[in-house]
């Protein structure tokens, strides 16, 4: 008996996932969720998940994180985790004096 099996990948972006400041751009922008599933198939069916990647990028710029599935489950349950989680990472890749530079501009930009 021949069985064929192979890999397949799907890859589903959900748009505005959540809508937050986004730190790269200098704006609020929709993010969007992005999933890629690998797929174990036989006979080209998908049979078996095999590996799942998640992550969210701005819409506007592209500014991607990586999310894994715990931080999914705790977002899909409300906004405010996942604004923090995005905020927290865009700042931490910048430096301390970028950092307070780019506080201060979303400082005045909110007041404005
Ligand atoms: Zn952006």
């Amino acid at each position: 008996m021949l069985i064929i099996f192979g890999w397949e990948k799907d890859i589903v972006d959900i748009p505005n996932f959540t809508q937050c400041y986004c730190y790269n751009c200098d704006d609020a922008k929709r993010w969007v969720l992005n999933i890629e599933r690998e797929w174990v198939s036989f006979f080209a069916i998908k049979t078996i998940p095999f590996l799942t990647k998640r992550k969210i990028y701005c819409e506007r710029c592209g500014d991607t994180i990586g999310i894994n599935h715990h931080q999914y489950l705790t977002f899909k349950k409300g906004p405010i985790e996942l604004t923090h989680f995005i905020e927290h990472a865009q700042l931490a890749k910048k430096t301390a004096i970028q950092r307070t530079y780019l506080l201060e501009r979303r400082a005045k930009i909110d007041h404005e």
